[in-house]
């Protein structure tokens, strides 16, 4: 198990990640949406918890920035 390598998310909040394959979370990860922007942006330094059984991913628009937040919802 290396749930670890994800050291801003919590447990619970990795376990969830690694489930979902890599291709998937890049894009959820290119799509997060900015307000700032208005657009669907890249977040970075983003770190992830879970709420209400879902992943929720929080970290800054990679263009301006702004932060942003990403639900990934739960199976
Ligand atoms: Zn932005």
């Amino acid at each position: 198990m290396t749930i670890f390598q994800f050291p801003q998310f919590s447990l619970e909040a990795a376990k969830i990640w690694e489930e979902i394959p890599a291709e998937f979370q890049e894009i959820i990860l290119d799509n997060v949406l900015c307000s700032h922007c208005r657009d669907s942006v890249r977040i970075v330094d983003y770190s992830g918890s879970v709420v209400g059984g879902d992943l929720l991913l929080k970290g800054n628009c990679a263009i301006c920035g702004h932060k942003v937040a990403r639900l990934v919802e739960g199976s």
